[in-house]
């Protein structure tokens, strides 16, 4: 345990924002880390609980109260050598992770959690500093060949440990770089991109092959794959967005927001655009539809793109400031959350439904209409709302299934999703896997990557008759 009364002498106190006046003039990062002695603080208040719920509430099982402890004594290498025990790609969930770690910590009974996150991306910040990050390459090759579908985190992490075990991995990407929704989706001013690459870097010294532009089921058939490789790996994610067709869907100016978004990041790193019709919210009135992580990133890139005005309408009632916790803890709570793209000036709105896109050829009203919580619209509560681009953040419904899924021949679940199960992570298809978005439908990066690090256990006692991979 790290300071046996830490958590009764010092505040809670965690990463704060560069002020949003500042930080919507640019796509970088924003958050400002604690310093060492502050962040070495920080871990002293961990408990060491007799059953650490922050253990149990972190997807990738990540050892918490063992890695603070470390962190308060300064012990930083070790401290790191634990974390990359767990999560290959911690800098990543040290970013862009909602935490629900936090959430189940005891100390969040009292709504002071250990700040989890912050001590976690300290930790591995100084690995990369400090240059103890290095390829980890496999002493023995096995001579077996694994295809894997998709470079998102579950394909990182799948590809990181098979290489590891000392097989040939070849990762297949439809695009021009690695990350997947980590280098498409989320926007710089989240994450920065020289993470993926420097991860990519260590991957290839440690024998990963990447083979970009290479769309399986389009320009590469899968029955290659199946036939050149000991295993496949289906670690495409789940790309197809919800849609909302209702009268007017068809106007220009109404978009999904995953056209909108990676139109940004590939300008951010000076990558040709894919298309000729660029979306930007310069000067527009911006509505968004849909209030998860992907509304957020839309409203954070229009504002910064100069947007006139950020609108974000949600068909769910407004959730509760506070959860009550004695009934949701270590849960992960419904209750109001902001994040710091709403907090650069969006208004919101909830309980919303929309009715009808309105204007000549180009988008310029949304008919709208207030809802009951079964989501029936309310009589008399009809309004419009102004907009010259709305941006549709409602989700994802499945993997596409056009291509490589539908080549395969291989079974879905009931949602659309790659079927198979948790613990072998197996399709109908003999010798293919899936993991990820792929097989879960739409979710977490921690949750990509537990299931890519579990999958590849899994490959590799396909392939060996046993594993040493964790899972
Ligand atoms: C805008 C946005 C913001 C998000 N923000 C967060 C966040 O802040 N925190 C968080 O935890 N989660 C967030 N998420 C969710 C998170 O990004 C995903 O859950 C996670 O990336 C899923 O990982 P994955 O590897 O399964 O799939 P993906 O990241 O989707 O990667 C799939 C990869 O497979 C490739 N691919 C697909 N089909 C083929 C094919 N046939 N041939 C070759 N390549 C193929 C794709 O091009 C892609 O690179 C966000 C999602 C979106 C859309
Ligand atoms: S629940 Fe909180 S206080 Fe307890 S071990 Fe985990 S991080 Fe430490």
């Amino acid at each position: 345990m790290g300071k046996v009364t830490g958590f009764l002498e010092i505040d809670r106190q965690d990463r704060k924002y560069a002020p949003a006046s500042d930080r919507i003039r640019h796509y970088r990062e924003f958050i400002i880390p604690l310093s060492e002695e502050t962040t070495r603080d920080q871990a002293a208040r961990c408990m060491n609980c007799g059953i650490p719920y922050c253990h149990n509430g972190c997807p990738v099982n990540n050892q918490i109260p063992d890695w603070n402890d470390l962190a308060y004594k300064g012990e930083w290498q070790e401290a790191l050598r634990n974390l990359h025990s767990t999560n290959n790609f911690p800098e990543v969930t040290g970013r862009v992770c909602p935490a629900p770690c936090e959430e189940s910590c005891t100390l969040n009974l009292e709504s002071t959690p250990v700040t989890i996150k912050t001590i976690e991306c300290a930790i591995v910040d100084r690995g990369w500093k400090e240059g103890w990050i290095k390829p980890e390459p496999a002493k023995q090759q096995t001579g077996k060949k694994v295809a894997v579908v998709g470079s998102g985190p579950s394909g990182l992490a799948a590809a990181q440990q098979l290489a590891r075990a000392g097989h040939e991995v070849h990762v297949y990407e439809k695009h021009a770089k690695a990350g997947g929704l980590l280098r498409y989706g989320i926007p710089d001013f989240k994450m920065e991109k020289h993470y993926i690459d420097r991860r990519v870097a260590q991957m290839t010294a440690e024998g990963v092959t990447f083979h970009y532009n290479a769309h399986v089921g389009v320009t590469l058939p899968i029955e290659e794959l199946t036939a050149q490789y000991d295993a496949v790996v289906l670690a495409g994610g789940a790309e197809k967005p919800r849609d909302l067709p209702i009268p007017g869907r068809d106007l220009s100016g109404v978009h999904f927001a995953m056209d909108f978004l990676p139109q940004q990041n590939r300008r951010v790193s000076h990558e040709p655009p894919n298309t000729n019709d660029p979306i930007l919210a310069s000067g527009k009135h911006v509505v968004v539809i849909g209030g998860g992580d992907t509304g957020s990133d839309c409203i954070g890139t229009s504002i910064r793109q100069g947007a006139l005005s950020v609108t974000q309408i949600e068909i769910m009632p407004r959730p509760p400031e506070k959860e009550n916790k004695l009934l949701v803890w270590p849960d992960w709570p419904l209750k109001l959350r902001t994040s710091s793209s709403q907090q650069e000036g969006a208004e919101r709105d909830f309980a919303v439904n929309t009715i009808e896109f309105t204007g000549h050829g180009v988008v310029k009203k949304l008919r709208c209409v207030r809802v009951d919580p079964k989501f029936q619209p309310i009589a008399g509560t009809e309004f419009d709302l102004k907009a010259d681009l709305v941006l549709l953040a409602m989700g994802f419904v499945s993997p596409v299934h056009e291509g490589m899924i539908d080549s395969l021949g291989v079974k879905k679940d009931a949602r659309g999703n790659v079927a198979a199960d948790t613990l072998q992570y197996k399709s109908s298809v003999e010798k293919v896997f899936a993991c990820g978005d792929m097989r879960r439908g739409q979710s977490l990066v921690v949750w990509a990557i537990r299931e890519g690090r579990q999958c590849a256990h899994s490959v590799d006692k396909f392939l060996m008759g046993k594993t040493l991979l964790p899972r």
